[in-house]
């Protein structure tokens, strides 16, 4: 449990950020003009259902608008209220600024439980929330752009996407008003798994570097590295399944939020999740010991710890447990700022939200820029791109033949020579390097630096003075 002298989520934010503009040249007006919202909506709006009318809260808050349209995610839980759109709105801001997406940042919440309303109840109440946001502007392709987030995914995306387009009809971008869209309704390859996806770059990167995990106490790559992940959702779930499946490490421990599965020897991601979509719970799993207290297992001892489900997750009353050397926070604020400072004292490495979740703001940026194009990426390039590998094959195959040389190209790398890059590819490929230039500027300061020991600070210091520029080329 969180203890009472814990600052709130927004405050935990603040403070992170005015640690970084300590060390910044930053005027006071400046500072002040970056650190705040610049604006909350709050809707209350009814929907009958079920015979009644039912009163629904939602938020949609504007942090920075020094770049436009905004964006940051719509989530749907009962917890949400200002204090948390408002920070989560603020690390988008840092988010976008971090990873050059070209956007200021907002986020979205409305206070429900979806798992108590059916699918068309859902629907019925998504479309009430749109309909409110659209007509001031809060979603629409050039000022606000909203994507999934905790409980949303992308059918409401399309359902919102719909909305937008029914109430704007001859506006031909209108697909661009929101991103996470399933494919058939604008949507991009990639985007589903895109933040898990993120999450397995930003390792992959930070694991290059013998320095950087060395600062961790860890060694070697990613093989064989004991993993625990909190929340098996979205991001958690590819997350995991990615790195145990495709990095060779080994998931100890899966938190969710009704108790735990553990095994030393590692568990089925894939196996797991079948599970949790068809019972609706972890509960009763029969290949892995089950704790009621999933939180405890946070304390556990790994390597690396994903904390994949909510924010204050590590505060200050179990921070001095924590074992992981190394945290990499999947989920956005899962550390609050008290436990950062205990977990930096103890030399444990965090790699920050606003970095190590950006991989879904990535390809949203990527499915923007395909909406407002109206072309898939790889369409006009892709045969072309074959064409040209199929001339060099023949050429090779020839000269060979003619100067009787011997030389034979195998069957496996004509194949994947011979294969253009489809929508998919150019995606990877994208939030690949996009995780890769985002880790070089936040290292080069964190290692350039004598007075930034961390990387959530070196963090903030890129994005801050990115967003500064930003201000002052607007005459702020
Ligand atoms: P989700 O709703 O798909 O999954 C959340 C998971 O966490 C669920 O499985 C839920 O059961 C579990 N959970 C809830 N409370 C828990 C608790 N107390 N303990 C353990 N598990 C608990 O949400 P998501 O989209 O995966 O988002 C998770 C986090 O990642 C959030 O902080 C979100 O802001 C952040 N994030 C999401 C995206 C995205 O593209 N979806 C992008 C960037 C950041």
């Amino acid at each position: 449990m969180q203890t009472d002298e814990e600052p709130s989520f927004r405050d935990s934010v603040d403070l992170m950020v005015n640690r970084a503009m300590r060390l910044m040249d930053l005027s006071p007006g400046l500072e002040q003009k970056i650190r705040v919202c610049n604006s909350t909506y709050i809707v209350r709006f009814g929907v009958r259902l079920r015979g009644k009318i039912e009163t629904f809260t939602g938020y949609r808050s504007v942090h920075s608008e020094h770049m436009e349209p905004v964006k940051g995610g719509i989530r749907y839980a009962l917890s949400v209220n200002q204090d948390e759109v408002e920070a989560l709105a603020a690390l988008m801001t840092y988010k976008c600024a971090l990873v050059e997406t070209p956007f200021g940042g907002s986020k979205g919440g409305l206070c429900i439980d979806p798992r108590a309303w059916e699918e068309h109840e859902l629907e019925q109440i998504t479309r009430r929330f749109a309909y409110e946001l659209i007509k001031r502007n809060l979603i629409h392709p050039a000022q606000n752009v909203p994507a999934p987030d905790m409980g949303t995914g992308e059918r409401e995306m399309a359902w919102i996407a719909d909305q937008y387009t029914r109430m704007n009809t001859t506006d031909i971008n209108s697909r661009a008003c929101v991103t996470g869209k399933p494919p058939h309704a604008g949507g991009i390859q990639g985007r589903v798994e895109a933040t898990g996806r993120g999450v397995q770059y930003a390792l992959r990167v930070f694991f290059r570097y013998p320095e950087d995990t060395a600062k961790a106490g860890l060694s070697g790559g990613l093989e064989g590295k004991r993993v625990i992940v909190q929340g098996l959702g979205n991001v958690g779930y590819h997350a995991a399944k990615f790195l145990s499946e495709e990095d060779g490490c080994i998931i100890t421990a899966v938190i969710e939020r009704d108790g735990a599965l553990h095994d030393d020897r590692g568990l089925c991601i894939e196996d797991i999740r079948q599970w949790m979509v068809k019972r609706g719970s972890i509960k009763g799993y029969p290949s892995a010991a089950y704790t009621e207290d999933g939180s405890a297992l946070l304390e556990a001892a790994c390597d690396i710890l994903i904390p994949a489900a909510l924010e204050g997750v590590i505060h200050m009353g179990n921070a001095p447990r924590i074992k992981a050397p190394l945290i990499i926070e999947a989920a956005n604020g899962p550390i609050t700022f008290g436990a950062d400072e205990i977990l930096r004292e103890k030399g444990v490495v965090i790699i920050p939200d606003m970095y190590a979740n950006a991989g879904g703001v990535t390809v949203s940026y990527f499915e923007w820029v395909k909406n407002l194009s109206h072309i898939r990426f790889g369409r006009m390039q892709r045969r072309a791109e074959e064409a040209r590998s199929l001339l060099l094959v023949e050429e090779l195959e020839r000269l060979s033949a003619d100067k009787g040389l011997g030389w034979t190209l195998t069957e496996d790398f004509k194949d994947r020579f011979l294969t253009g890059s489809d929508e998919l590819a150019l995606v990877r490929s994208g939030l690949d390097d996009t995780m890769r230039t985002a880790y070089q500027a936040m290292r080069a300061v964190w290692h350039g630096r004598d007075d930034v020991n961390d990387l959530r600070t070196a963090a903030y210091i890129v994005s801050i003075d990115r967003v500064a520029k930003a201000y002052r080329s607007k005459g702020l």
